[in-house]
């Protein structure tokens, strides 16, 4: 395994999921989704870990991230690049979010209550665009955002099943897509639910 992955799976093994829940706190272990909610939920730990590494942060990243939810996904993309710009539509779960990682002491974030499923263009472009929550298509405003030479994963299909997709831009700004598992994540709201 490489250094940086081996780094990646360390750091993600002694995150405390708990500290990113304010109930259920003793299913925390379980490799499941688990309501946080507002009818949302914090990832399943196995795939925060995979969609983290299909990302393949680098250290100068500058990330854009869909659905802060609790923020557990949120400490992994910090903890591993330069700079993460993240965007959660309710507000309590924002400003918990916002509270626990300022607390966890991430400095490299900044935080934003509103619809992101058009991206937030004020900061692009961005290397690296993860979204967390389940779009019918690629919203191309998060492709637009997205800068040469960089990755954006996102679960795309139907509210019960959806392909997750890495679509990679090139130094030309070719997109090539591949599609990486099936997932079941709750619905990105707004333009491209
Ligand atoms: N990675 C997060 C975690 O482990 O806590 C997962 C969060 S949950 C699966 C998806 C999140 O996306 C929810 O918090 C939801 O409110 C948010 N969301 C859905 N549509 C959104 C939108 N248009 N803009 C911003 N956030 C959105």
């Amino acid at each position: 395994m490489k250094s940086r992955k081996r780094e990646i799976v360390a750091y993600f093994r002694e995150l405390d999921r708990r500290f990113f829940m304010d109930s259920h706190k003793e299913l925390a272990g379980l490799d499941e989704a688990l309501p946080i909610g507002f009818d949302q939920t914090i990832s399943q730990p196995s795939l925060v870990l995979e969609m983290t590494l299909a990302l393949d942060l680098q250290p100068d990243s500058k990330v854009l991230e869909i659905g802060t939810g609790s923020g557990f996904q949120t400490a992994l993309l910090a903890e591993f690049s330069k700079e993460v710009y993240t965007v959660e539509r309710i507000k309590e779960l924002h400003d918990r979010a916002k509270e626990r990682l300022g607390e966890a002491g991430f400095r490299n974030i900044r935080f934003q209550l509103d619809d992101g499923s058009m991206g937030w263009q004020e900061f692009a472009p961005y290397d690296r665009i993860m979204v967390t929550a389940a779009a019918s298509t690629v919203p191309a405003e998060l492709l637009y955002q997205l800068n040469v030479n960089g990755k954006l994963l996102i679960p795309v299909g139907t509210p019960a099943m959806q392909e997750l997709t890495l679509l990679e831009k090139d130094v030309n700004g070719k997109v090539t897509s591949t599609v990486l598992n099936y997932v079941r994540f709750v619905p990105l709201k707004g333009k491209y639910e």
